[in-house]
Parts: structure tokens; C-alpha cells; sequence
């Protein structure tokens, strides 16, 4: 059955690829946007600023109550200018601290190779190869996330407890001011990128144009632009400066609370530390994440230039503004208990699809060898290659168990700020959505990868999140 006539050829980074004649799935991003697509691109390049700003603005002016402003807009006591008018605007002191900020993680990721990895055991840093594209390309990256993570760490600590240059409470001081500064950015990086593509793209074979301007400027044409060899935008913007910021957010916010009224809440300090947790474990696990979604499957654009700048920091730490009171110990205990068990979930998840796929199914997940489906798809340039999905362990239990952990552990953040108020619960409802849409989107490509053997798949495995409900 594997009489199928094969060449080797190299495809124009080095990369090798076979082709064949043998049928198989077409991988790729649609070159085609159908009309419910175009209008929800249209409807969140339209408001999803205006959502950000309102839900950073209600905590700054009304005490984090998203009917607040709306109410005071029925009744005629604000209009949306008046409203606007009262949030603080751009200042050139936090234009000089994002300047700093952004610089400093450009300079950690361009020009400080990793050596954590030489006496961190386990740990995969340095120069890593990513997943294949759809035109076929292996690109490198430099993995030194976690290094750059501990060192601007080790810094902020440093400066709280010994020189003193700037207060810790300092991002949150000037939090609406940043928001304009991660705006700007968020908006040049998406523009250039965009320009970038028809101009100079990194690689043209894996650049897509669907022929409507909204849709390539929101989801990306280029698939992994870059400036120079290492400057990877989708690495650097994913991972920093937003994920090594998320931490730091959240240290600002405890230190404004300790500041405020002299003593740090266990919900502030169990949200800390669990979204310590899932930073850290995205950090260590830098080299797995090149294998996942944002990177090996989706182009460069608004969705995630904008995303990673503005609404990752911004809405990701929305719930620190409501962990002002201490939690009675039993609903801390559950708290922590529900965010270690969906931790535990996610990160077995990945790690199970991650070993499986190195080992190509030479391993063992729950003490038994893997069940897995042989399947086969084409690249852009035609060549045909083989994968395995895996059936056992959690992926025979759900198609995507690892979304369930992680909505586990997003509501165990929001579950730390008591159930007195709406706001912080946008968290879990937009991590539902995204998650949802995700699953329904990563299943939609891969029925184009693999074709028949995805349903066989699917068969196998039938439930996506939930068994027995979804
Ligand atoms: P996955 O890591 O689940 O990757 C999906 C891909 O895995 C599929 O496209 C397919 O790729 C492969 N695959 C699917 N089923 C199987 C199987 N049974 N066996 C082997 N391989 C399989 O998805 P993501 O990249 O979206 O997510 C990674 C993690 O990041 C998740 O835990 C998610 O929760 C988290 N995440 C968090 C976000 C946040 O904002 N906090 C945002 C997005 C993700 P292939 O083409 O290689 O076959």
C-alpha cells in the first residue's frame, strides 16, 4: 500500500518535503471568506477596542459595575463623550514605560541566547525546529522565554526590594494611559505586517490572500513574518511582551492593594499564584507551544499582533481589580483545588499529544502503548506526508480535553472573586468562546488535512470538551 511513487525535494529554506500521487486531505487556511466569517472580522475590528476600554474604564470610574455607565446613559445623567472624557487618556509617562518595556523584552529575545536550558533538567531552550507550514518550510527558532521571563522577574524584585527607580504599583498608576500605548503598538505591528506581505513577505509560499482586505488584515497573510532570521513576530508577540507582562500585572496589583490598605488578600494571592502556574508552564513549555495552533496554524495578522498587545494584558487580568476581600477558607480551598485540577488536566492533555507526536507513538500514556489512526494530508507544494492521531489517554476521552482544563482554571480565577459582582466573570464567557470557536475552527482545518481519516477520527473519539454533552 506504500507503492506510491515519491521524490524528494527541497523546498527554498532547506526544508525537505515528498511528494507522491497518492490522495490525501489539503491543508491550508481558506483562500475564500464566506459571509459570517467577513461580518464577525468586520464586527470585531469595530468594537473589540471599545470592549477593552470599557471593561478597563468601568473598573477605573464605577467600581468594576458594567450596568453602572450604562444606566447613567439611559437616564441622560452621562452621554458616551462625557464618559470617555472622565477615563484618563495618553500620557508621555507611559509612552516612556511601554517604550522601555517593549525594548527591553526585544533586547532579552533578540540578543541574550538561551542558557537556561544547559543546567535546567528537562527543559527544551535554545534553537528549536517549529512544525511544518502548509507550503512546507521547518523554520528555527530561538527559545529563551523562560529566561527572559526569569530575568526581567528577578529585576522587578530587585528594584521592590533594593534600588527603588520606579514604584511596583506602577503599572497599575498608570494603567489607562498604557492601554493607549498597547493600542498604538497593537495597531503598527497589524498594519505592518499586513504591508509587510505584499511588500517583502518572509516567505511568499506561505502567504494567503483571500481577496477581501478586512479579512488579511485581521487574520494575516503571512504565515511566519519575520525580520531578519530571528526575529519571529508571532513568537515575540505572543509570548512577550504581553505573557512575561501578565505576571508582572498581576505583582502590581497586589502591591497597590498592600499599598492601599496594608495587607495582600488570599484571593489576590491565589490568583497570583495560579496564573503564575499557567505563565510559567507556557514559558517551559515554550518549544511545545511552537507546535501549537497560533504558530503552526494560524497567519499573522490584527487577531493576533492586536490581541497579544492589548486584550491578552488588559482582559487576562481583568479580575485583579475585584480581589479585595478574603475569602472564607473553604471557597478558597475549592478555588485553588478547581484551578489545580484544570491545570493538571490542560497540561497532561498537552503533554500526552506532545510526547506522542515526538516519539510518533513509540511511548507510553497512562502505562499503556497508544491507540492511534494513521493519516495522511498534502502540503501546498504537494507533498504528501503522514500523521498519527492518538486515541487513548485523554485524547480517547474528549477531542480536546486540554480546552477543558484550561477553561477549568480560567473559572477558578474568576471563582476567587466571590459571585457579588459580573464583571470578572467576562473571563470564563470569553474563554468559552474562544475555546468553542477554536475547537470548531482546528476541527474545520483538520477535516481539510486529513480528509477521511479525520471522520475516522472523530468515530473513534466523539465528544470535543465534554464526553456525553459536547
Ligand atoms: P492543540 O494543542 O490541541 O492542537 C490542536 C492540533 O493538534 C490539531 O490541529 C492537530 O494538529 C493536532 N491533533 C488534534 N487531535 C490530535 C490527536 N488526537 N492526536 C495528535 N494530534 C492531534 O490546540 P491549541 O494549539 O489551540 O492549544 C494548545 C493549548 O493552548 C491548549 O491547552 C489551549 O487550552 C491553550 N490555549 C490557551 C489560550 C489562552 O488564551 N489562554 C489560547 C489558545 C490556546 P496537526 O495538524 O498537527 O494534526
Amino acid at each position: 500500500m506504500e507503492a506510491t511513487r515519491r521524490r524528494q525535494r527541497l523546498s527554498s529554506n532547506g526544508g525537505v518535503s515528498e511528494t507522491t500521487e497518492e490522495p490525501a486531505g489539503q491543508w491550508g487556511r481558506a483562500w475564500e471568506v464566506d459571509w459570517f466569517s467577513l461580518s464577525a472580522v468586520i464586527l470585531l475590528l469595530c468594537t473589540a477596542p471599545f470592549l477593552v476600554f470599557f471593561f478597563v474604564m468601568v473598573c477605573d470610574q464605577y467600581q468594576c459595575s458594567v450596568s453602572q455607565p450604562l444606566v447613567e446613559l439611559y437616564s441622560g445623567e452621562a452621554t458616551l463623550l462625557s464618559i470617555w472624557e472622565k477615563a484618563p487618556s495618553f500620557t508621555w509617562t507611559a509612552a516612556q514605560i511601554y517604550t522601555v518595556w517593549v525594548s527591553f523584552q526585544v533586547v532579552l529575545y533578540m540578543c541574550v541566547p538561551d542558557i537556561t536550558h544547559k543546567f535546567l533538567p528537562g527543559y527544551a531552550g535554545g534553537v528549536q525546529d517549529g512544525a511544518r507550514t502548509p507550503a512546507g518550510l521547518i523554520n528555527k527558532y530561538e527559545i529563551n522565554g523562560l529566561q527572559s521571563w526569569i530575568i526581567t522577574h528577578a529585576l522587578w524584585y530587585a528594584n521592590a526590594q533594593y534600588f527603588h527607580w520606579f514604584s511596583p504599583t506602577i503599572i497599575f498608576d498608570n494603567w489607562i494611559p498604557l492601554l493607549w500605548c498597547t493600542n498604538i503598538l497593537g495597531y503598527v505591528v497589524s498594519t505592518f505586517a499586513f504591508v509587510k506581505a505584499y511588500l517583502f513577505p518572509t516567505n511568499a509560499e506561505d502567504c494567503k490572500f483571500t481577496g477581501n482586505v478586512f479579512y488579511n488584515y485581521m487574520m494575516g497573510i503571512e504565515f511566519n513574518p519575520r525580520i531578519g532570521k530571528w526575529f519571529d513576530f508571532k513568537l515575540f508577540f505572543n509570548g512577550r511582551p504581553g505573557i512575561v507582562a501578565w505576571t508582572l500585572i498581576n505583582l502590581s496589583y497586589a502591591a497597590k492593594q498592600q499599598e492601599l490598605y496594608g495587607y495582600v488578600t488570599n484571593s489576590m494571592i491565589l490568583v497570583n499564584v495560579l496564573q503564575a502556574i499557567y505563565v510559567l508552564d507556557f514559558f517551559w513549555n515554550e518549544a511545545w507551544y511552537l507546535k501549537t495552533i497560533d504558530i503552526c496554524h494560524d497567519h499573522f495578522g490584527w487577531y493576533l499582533g492586536w490581541g497579544d498587545c492589548v486584550w491578552l494584558p488588559f482582559l487576562y487580568t481583568l479580575q485583579s481589580w475585584k480581589l479585595h476581600h478574603t475569602l472564607p477558607t473553604t471557597h478558597a480551598a475549592a478555588v485553588l483545588l478547581l484551578g489545580l485540577v484544570g491545570y493538571y488536566v490542560f497540561r497532561s492533555t498537552n503533554h500526552q499529544k506532545d510526547l506522542f507526536r515526538r516519539t510518533e507513538g513509540k511511548c507510553s500514556v497512562w502505562g499503556k502503548k497508544p491507540t492511534f489512526i494513521e493519516c495522511a494530508y498534502r502540503s501546498g507544494d504537494g507533498g504528501l506526508h503522514h500523521s498519527k492521531l492518538m486515541t487513548s489517554g485523554f485524547w480517547g476521552v474528549a477531542r480536546h480535553l486540554n480546552y477543558t482544563g484550561d477553561l477549568m482554571g480560567s473559572l477558578a480565577y474568576c471563582a476567587a472573586c466571590g459571585f457579588g459582582h459580573i464583571h470578572p466573570y467576562f473571563y470564563i464567557v470569553y474563554m468559552t468562546i474562544l475555546l468553542v470557536h477554536r475547537c470548531v475552527r482546528d476541527e474545520h482545518r483538520c477535516s481539510s488535512k486529513y480528509g477521511k481519516d479525520w471522520k475516522r477520527y472523530t468515530d473513534a473519539v466523539p465528544y470535543r470538551l465534554l464526553p456525553g454533552i459536547f
